[in-house]
């Protein structure tokens, strides 16, 4: 839809959600309720359920029977199919609703917000297609008294854990493939960004799905997450989210040897070589950083750049940085809103300080961005950083990058790959051999040439090094959630051991 077709506003009242497990809505009863403020208002908009560990308990039984009893999982692919392209239909139905409640839970931009539920439901169109193409294997060359047959199967339950960041998006980069595959899953959303994840849940029901394959427990990452990674009868975690909490999920998992996805943190570099296209590299690295407000795990969040033209390359980039246009999500000509929480955005201003303090050169940006009801932050730039700093190793999540320099093809690999994650990679050159050459040597999961956070159903995602394991999207994510098993069929009389 266009952004411009609707007057955006914030709503009179938050608005209340129960939760959703066995193909209804559950009553909060006497549960806590949890209220999310906009981030970019001040003003509460919705109040979700503070669900318990006995919440988690009683929807794994729920997934679990229905994984049991072959409702979905017995299905031809060509069935599944059609309920997920109905759902991809109920997306769009309710684009306006659903984008309306990111952008006003997570403080990003409405044409964004609109955009990635619009991409959600082209991802359930994609995985739909899927769900039919998925196969095994036959072994006819195992003699005539032999057959041999690789077959894929569901995995069985799966958790579902999901960040802030893009809540809606991420989750369709997930939920339609495993869905594909045949499984059952227990969703636990971020708590402060539910709506969306909730409203999935009753378009998937109104789209068909079976009572108790989709289910939405909501509430705390320490409580109900944990319990729901800890659970004995969860067959596999996917978890996305920061690096520590992945390390405590893949701990947390191992009381049962379950099945673990993790997608992980970034501190992704954008690397741009002296014979790019300098005009459209800079643009590309002001996009990369301040999508999402930089809270993007594949964020461009450090410049690697050749020192004959980087200081060229750092004034293009500062003057397209200041004609970024921040504020207020819902106007349609915002680019950049809010920063999600007071805490991330604390933790965003304590980088930009600890830059200073540890003699990186500002070159623009580096405080907050006045607001009388929200937490913004300007875009920042730190150029002179070297690998010591802090700005330089963590990830911020948040619009600050960083500068460092190089003058060799090799220097500018090492930097590149100077880090413990492995996420993602943007390479910036009109050189084809160079491009070649770089995006086989950089260490990670998705790679861009002259481009950067494209995305599509069809490319899988995931990250090396301690950006994670195992990969989203694409056949390998329909794949990711199966189990492969062998089946030997003899023919014919059997030659007797026992004589
Ligand atoms: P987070 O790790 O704080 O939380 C992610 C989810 O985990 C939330 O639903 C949270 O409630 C839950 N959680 C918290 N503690 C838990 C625990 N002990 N056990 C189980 N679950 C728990 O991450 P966030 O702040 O929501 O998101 C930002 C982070 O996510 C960044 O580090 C970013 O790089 C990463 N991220 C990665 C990808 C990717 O695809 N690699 C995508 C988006 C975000």
């Amino acid at each position: 839809m266009d952004v411009n077709s609707a007057v955006w506003t914030v709503p009179a009242r938050a608005r209340e959600f129960g939760f959703f497990v066995d193909g209804q809505w559950a009553e909060a009863g006497d549960r806590p309720m949890s209220e999310r403020k906009s981030p970019a208002h001040g003003v509460a908009v919705t109040r979700t359920v503070r669900c318990t560990k006995a919440d988690i308990d009683h929807a794994v039984r729920v997934a679990r029977t229905a994984f049991e009893d072959r409702r979905w999982s017995g299905l031809p692919g060509g069935e599944r199919a059609s309920v997920l392209l109905k759902a991809a239909a109920g997306i769009r139905a309710r684009v306006e609703e659903l984008a309306l409640l990111e952008s006003l839970e997570s403080g990003k931009p409405i044409g964004q917000a609109i955009g990635e539920i619009e991409g959600g439901a082209n991802i359930f169109e994609y995985a739909a297609g899927a769900a039919r193409a998925l196969h095994g294997d036959a072994f006819n060359n195992l003699g005539d008294n032999m057959l041999g047959l690789v077959t894929r199967e569901p995995i069985g339950v799966v958790g579902l854990i999901t960040p802030w960041n893009f809540p809606f998006f991420i989750l369709s980069e997930r939920v339609p493939f495993i869905l594909a595959a045949g499984c059952t899953i227990v969703s636990k959303p971020s708590e402060v960004t539910s709506a969306t994840t909730l409203l999935l849940a009753e378009i998937l029901s109104d789209a068909g799905l079976p009572a108790g394959v989709f289910n939405v427990v909501t509430g705390s990452g320490s409580e109900i997450g944990q319990a729901l990674a800890e659970h004995a009868d969860v067959d596999m975690i996917s978890f996305t989210g920061s690096t520590a909490v992945g390390r405590s999920v893949l701990l947390a998992s191992a009381g049962n040897f379950k099945k673990v996805g993790l997608e992980l943190g970034g501190k992704n570099p954008q690397v741009v070589f002296a014979d790019a296209n300098l005009d459209e590299a800079a643009d590309g690295v002001v996009f990369g950083i301040c999508f999402n407000a930089g809270q993007c795990c594949v964020g461009g969040s450090r410049l690697v750049v050749e020192k004959s033209i980087a200081a060229e390359f750092e004034a293009l980039v500062a003057a397209k940085m200041a004609r970024v246009r921040i504020g207020d999500p819902l106007d349609p000509n915002t680019q950049m809103g809010a920063i999600v929480t007071a805490a991330q955005n604390a933790t965003i201003l304590d980088y930009i300080e600890a830059g200073k303090r540890e003699g990186a050169r500002l070159v623009c940006g580096g405080e907050a961005y006045p607001s009388d009801a929200g937490q913004f932050v300007r875009p920042t730039v730190f150029a002179d950083v070297t690998r010591e700093m802090s700005i330089a190793s963590e990830e911020i999540f948040g619009p600050v990058l960083t500068i460092s320099t190089f003058e060799t093809f090799d220097e500018a690999m090492a930097i590149a790959n100077d880090t413990i994650y492995g996420l993602a990679a943007s390479i910036w050159t009109s050189n084809l051999d160079k491009a070649t050459d770089a995006f086989r040597r950089i260490r990670a999961g998705r790679v861009w040439v002259n481009t950067t956070i494209n995305n599509g159903p069809e490319l899988p995602l995931g990250g090396f090094k301690q950006s994670g394991t195992g990969r989203e999207a694409g056949i390998y994510g329909v794949e990711e959630y199966t189990e492969v098993k062998a089946t030997h069929i003899a023919l014919g009389r059997r030659e007797p051991w026992v004589s």
